[in-house]
């Protein structure tokens, strides 16, 4: 039985997305292009597949154009270098992304930062990450962008309130972390050396989970009235064979004592996407002097 209200991330994602299409289409009449991005994805890792036509299909669903390279693993750093660097000098293009995880013998972070900062779509290259620790504009990373997203959509108050984020990668954790020192949350940051994760938690009014372990977070975990967002995507087998994602939190167990909860899948996952979309039509703006929020 669930008690807690759920913060629908497809939904959202929908509604922001069709917004989107109808924004490109002025802009192209406008500007005489749409926005486009550039996803360069490696070798053949099935769920980096997935995750790249996801990402092909909601441009194209707003209209956006689309400029995906595919290389096969073997290849170098200097053909992906430059194969960055001619993107960079490509007017029709506004974003940059990269699929991670990349074979072994490539160096990700060297290659991100060959980005240009102003089209660098994940909000990963250090310029844009230095202008969020400083609380500058800038391109912010996608998922935390999308849960600050989802927690104001709910209307959920966050300044003043206690924030617990469990995890501290790059990707996830920390960037997410300063958004909600941003928006005036007391922040506490737990990781996998945190000595009681529980007592830790339990003090969040809202607790953010990006760990990568399916189901971490259970009940016994949550303060009653929380809000909870689960970041993680986890697949998990059962013991028919049958497998399924489930998040980084319990969700049945928590939402019987949360007062909101995203779920896995349809929760953080789509906003995500979404906030990929957001970032490219923002430096598209940028570059015609126009607003966009
Ligand atoms: P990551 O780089 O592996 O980081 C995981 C973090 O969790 C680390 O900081 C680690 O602590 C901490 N941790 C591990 N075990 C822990 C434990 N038992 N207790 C407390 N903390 C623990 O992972 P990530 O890239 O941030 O991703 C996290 C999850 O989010 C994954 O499931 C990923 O698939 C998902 N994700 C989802 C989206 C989306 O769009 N929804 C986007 C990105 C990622 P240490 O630093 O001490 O090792």
């Amino acid at each position: 039985m669930t008690s807690a209200q759920i913060i629908d991330g497809k939904a959202l994602a929908k509604r922001m997305q069709a917004e989107m299409g109808d924004r490109i289409a002025q802009w192209r009449s406008q500007f005489g292009r749409a926005p486009g991005l550039a996803v360069l994805m490696v070798g053949d890792n099935p769920a980096s597949a997935a995750y790249v036509k996801n990402k092909e299909l909601a441009c194209q669903r707003i209209g956006m154009q689309s400029f995906g390279q595919h290389f096969p693993t073997s290849v170098t750093q200097a053909e992906l270098e430059q194969a960055i660097a001619q993107l960079n000098q490509d007017d029709r293009v506004d974003g940059i992304l990269v699929q991670l995880p990349l074979p072994e013998h490539l160096d990700a972070i060297a290659l991100l930062n060959t980005i240009h900062p102003d089209k660098d779509a994940d909000g990963l290259h250090p310029y844009n990450m230095g202008k969020l620790m400083r609380g500058e504009v800038g391109l912010q990373s996608c998922t935390p962008a999308g849960v600050m997203q989802l927690l104001q959509t709910a209307n959920i108050e966050v300044a003043g309130k206690t924030a617990v984020v469990i995890g501290r990668s790059i990707l996830v954790g920390k960037p997410v972390a300063m958004l909600l020192l941003q928006a005036n949350a007391t922040v506490i940051m737990a990781h996998s050396r945190t000595e009681d994760l529980k007592a830790t938690t339990r003090s969040a009014d809202i607790l953010i989970a990006a760990v990568g372990k399916p189901e971490l977070v259970t009940r016994d975990m949550v303060k009653p009235g929380a809000v909870v967002i689960d970041v993680g995507i986890n697949r998990i087998t059962d013991y028919e064979g049958n497998s399924r994602l489930v998040g980084d939190v319990d969700f049945e167990g928590a939402s019987q004592v949360a007062s909101h909860i995203t779920p896995v899948p349809g929760g953080v996952g789509p906003m995500t996407v979404t906030m990929l979309m957001h970032n490219t039509i923002w430096s598209y703006c940028r570059r015609y002097g126009t607003a966009y929020n």
